[in-house]
C-alpha cells in the first residue's frame, strides 16, 4: 500500500502519519521526493490504516496494491483450485455439467429428471427445496421432503446434488443433503449465511448478485474463504441492465475477468442470465468457449408443467441435444465435457 502526502504536508505531518502507521504493526519506507512525500506500508494487515488514515491531516491518497480479496485472488494462489465434490472435479480440465430443475416438485420429477442428466452425460444434479420467490405467494419449494427426493435421486443415478441454502439456521441439514451449498444471487451479500458456510467447510457454488460487481462478488467469496473454506464456486448468472428481452444480462465477461482475478472455479448458469429457453443453448456454448468451468442448468420433464421457471426450462431433447454440442466446444478449445 501506498500513502501518498499532499504537496502541502509539513514535515511534522508526515512524522505522525509514519508513527500511526507503526503503531498499528506495519513498516513504513518514506521516500522524500522534491515535491511530494510518498509512504510505502508493508505488513499483513492494512484496513486500519484505510479505515482511519484517509483524512488524516497532510494525507492526500491511500492505494492499495493488493486486492482487498486477500485469498481469493490470484496474486497470493497463482495455480488454480479445483474443487473435488463426490468423485468430480470442477476447475479442471473438464467442463462439468450440472443441471436439474429449478425446484423439487416431486419424487417423480425430480428422479426422471435425475435419470435424464445422467444419460446425457451430466455430472452434478441440481434441484432447489428452499427457492426464494419475489411473491410471497409462489410457490416456496418442498422444504425438507425436496431434500429427501434429492437424497434418493442420488442414491440412485450417484450424481452429486447441488441445492440452495437460504437460512443460516438450516445449515447443519444442508451439509447432510447437499454435495454443493449454493448461494443464490439475492443472497450473495448475506454475510450470516456467508460466513457460517465458511464455517462448515462444505463446498459451495456462489452466484453472482444481479447488481453486484465482480469486485463485489469476489469480496463475498472472501468472507467463506476467511473462515478457512476454500471450496468455492463462483457463478455468473446474469446481471441487471436495461435490456428487457431477457430476464438478466449474461456478463460473459466476467468468466475471463474472474479467471484472471481468481483461482476459483467460474461456472455460468445460462439459465437464469437469459429467461427464455430458445436463447440458452447459444449462450451455454458461448460460456464454454470463454472458458467457463462448469455450467447450470435448468431442465424439466414438461417445462410447460413447472412451478417454477418454466420458460426457462430446457425440454429433455433439447439438454441431450445440447450436450453433444457442449462437448465439441469444450473439445475445440482443448477440453473435455
Ligand atoms: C436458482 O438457481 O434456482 C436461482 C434461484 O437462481 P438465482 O439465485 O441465480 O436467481
Ligand atoms: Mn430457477
Amino acid at each position: 500500500m501506498i500513502v501518498v502526502m499532499s504537496q502541502e504536508a509539513s514535515r511534522e505531518q508526515v512524522e505522525a502519519v509514519l508513527r500511526k502507521i507503526e503503531e498499528f504493526g506495519l513498516q513504513t519506507h518514506p521516500i522524500y521526493g522534491v515535491q511530494k512525500t510518498v509512504i510505502g506500508v508493508i505488513g499483513d494487515d492494512k484496513t486500519k490504516v484505510v479505515e482511519t488514515m484517509a483524512g488524516y491531516p497532510g494525507v492526500e491518497q491511500i492505494i492499495p496494491i493488493l486486492k482487498p480479496y486477500k485469498f481469493a485472488s490470484r496474486e497470493t494462489h497463482p495455480q488454480d483450485t479445483v474443487i473435488g465434490v463426490s468423485g468430480v472435479e470442477i476447475g479442471g480440465d473438464r467442463v462439468v455439467v450440472m443441471a436439474g430443475p429449478c425446484a423439487v416438485e416431486s419424487r417423480e420429477q425430480i428422479l426422471n429428471s435425475a435419470r435424464l442428466v445422467k444419460m446425457a452425460g451430466g455430472s452434478i444434479l441440481r434441484g432447489g427445496a428452499y427457492k426464494p420467490r419475489t411473491s410471497p405467494y409462489s410457490f416456496q419449494g418442498l422444504g425438507e421432503e425436496g431434500l429427501c427426493f434429492l437424497a434418493e435421486a442420488r442414491e440412485e443415478t450417484g450424481l452429486p446434488v447441488v441445492t440452495e441454502l437460504t437460512d443460516p439456521r438450516k445449515i447443519d441439514l444442508m451439509c447432510e443433503y447437499a454435495d454443493i451449498i449454493q448461494v443464490g444471487a439475492r443472497n450473495m451479500q448475506n454475510f450470516v449465511l456467508l460466513t457460517e458456510i465458511g464455517r462448515s467447510g462444505h463446498p459451495v457454488l456462489l452466484k453472482r448478485g444481479p447488481s453486484s460487481k465482480i469486485e463485489d462478488l469476489l469480496l463475498a467469496a472472501e468472507y467463506i474463504i476467511k473462515e478457512g473454506n476454500r471450496n468455492i464456486i463462483l457463478c455468473e448468472r446474469g446481471i441487471s441492465t436495461f435490456e428487457t428481452h431477457t430476464r438478466n444480462t449474461l456478463d460473459l465477461s466476467a468468466v475471463a475477468a474472474l479467471k484472471r482475478l481468481s483461482h476459483l472455479p467460474v461456472v455460468v448458469d445460462p439459465s437464469h442470465s437469459v429467461g427464455v429457453a430458445s436463447i440458452i443453448p447459444a449462450m451455454t456454448l458461448a460460456a464454454v468457449a470463454a472458458g467457463a468451468d462448469g455450467l447450470l442448468i435448468e431442465i424439466h420433464p414438461n417445462p410447460n408443467a413447472a412451478l417454477c421457471d418454466g420458460p426457462q426450462s430446457l425440454d429433455f431433447e433439447t439438454f441431450t441435444g445440447l450436450m453433444s454440442r457442449i462437448r465439441k466446444v469444450a473439445q475445440a478449445i482443448g477440453r473435455e465435457a
